[in-house]
């Protein structure tokens, strides 16, 4: 762990940086991007001295392009949060954007109860280019992680993603674009804030714990034997048999049209009841960007219910996946599982 040497005593804030584009410098010896050291943070963007914050750096070994996180991954990360919890007023995760919104989902769920702001960030270009909106969303992110109320607590005591001057709920956002610096997105749950000239927070939409003065659960069993059905036009009998009742997976999430609606052909419903009384916990997701998986509407949508899928409501295909790999490793039976996607837990779904 690196001192930046930012020494004066009031808000501390731990950098973590797991890799992917934002930590990038161009190597002219090579003309290739390499990640910088962290420890020279202040170096890259002198602007974060301007604060009046201690800020430290955790660097993973080795970084990674996001594309290749693991669960193993995440665990570190919680334990890298929970062992430095105290020490710290809130922690700046720096992370490739591919898979950010996974990440900042399972985490939401793996920290319970937290007091204190996660906040996940990247960028587009790497903080060494001109143009790079890097800095922009490590200042924002920086500031936010350090945020207090007139008593003390933080503003955001959540897991969130920041990005081009929006603060999201981590379980809320998906990467929607490619190149564009406004690359993530959370349709169903509106900002927890946006940077302007100030920071203004959404107040009434941000969560509070229970307490604050009991440390959160760090929850770091995860059991990822889940996949993802993509329903579409001509997908035929093998495919849907070979997903939904694989001996491999405790979980489907299927991802659905509209409101939830999948073909009514019988054959496609004998496979779901079937993967149902095998065992499988089957999730219905949509596959819109915005809106809410309802099953009580069409006959089609009525049909999955009654063959046993659980409602996914208004969530990402990111936090089932996450909500499922974190309710998998808590609870060995179905039945508290399927309980637990019920219920929303980290604000990842409207209820
Ligand atoms: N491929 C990179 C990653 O996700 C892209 C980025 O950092 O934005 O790690």
């Amino acid at each position: 762990m690196n001192n930046t040497g930012l020494t004066r005593d009031k808000s501390a804030i731990l950098l973590i940086y797991t890799g992917g584009t934002i930590g990038m410098k161009e190597d002219p010896t090579v003309q290739a991007l390499r990640p910088f050291d962290f420890s020279q943070i202040l170096e890259e963007v002198p602007e974060l001295g301007k604060f009046a914050y201690r800020i430290d750096s955790y660097t993973f070994d080795p970084l990674i392009d996001s594309s290749d996180v693991e669960p193993a991954m995440w665990q570190e990360l919680v334990r890298v949060i929970e062992d430095r919890y105290d020490s710290y007023d809130g922690f700046v995760v720096l992370h490739g954007t591919d898979t950010m919104a996974y990440s900042a989902s399972v985490v939401s769920f793996m920290l319970e109860e937290l007091t204190k702001p996660v906040i996940f960030t990247g960028s587009q270009l790497p903080i060494g280019t001109p143009r790079t909106d890097g800095k922009e969303n490590l200042i924002s992110s920086v500031e936010i992680a350090a945020a207090k109320d007139s008593e003390g607590h933080a503003i955001v005591p959540e897991v969130c993603i920041c990005f081009d001057n929006v603060l999201m709920r981590g379980n809320r956002a998906s990467k929607i674009n490619s190149d564009n610096f406004r690359a993530f997105r959370s349709p169903n749950c509106p900002p927890l804030a946006e940077a302007g000239i100030s920071i203004r927070y959404s107040d009434r939409h941000i969560r509070k714990p229970d307490s604050w003065d009991k440390r959160p659960l760090f929850h770091k069993e995860l059991d990822t034997r889940v996949s993802i059905l993509k329903l579409h036009p001509g997908i035929t009998p093998q495919i849907v048999r070979t997903i939904l009742c694989s001996t491999d997976t405790r979980a489907v999430i299927i991802e659905t049209y509209g409101a939830g609606n999948a073909p009514s052909k019988e054959w496609f419903l004998d496979i779901v009841k079937e993967a149902s009384s095998m065992g499988k916990i089957l999730l219905n997701v949509t596959q819109c960007m915005a809106g809410s998986v309802n099953m009580d509407i069409y006959a089609t949508g009525k049909c999955l219910k009654e063959a046993g899928v659980t409602n996914g409501y208004d969530s990402t295909t990111e936090s089932s996946l996450g909500k499922l790999f974190y309710l998998l490793g808590v609870f060995k039976d179905n039945e508290s599982v399927k309980a637990g996607l019920e219920r929303d837990l980290r604000g990842e779904i409207s209820k």
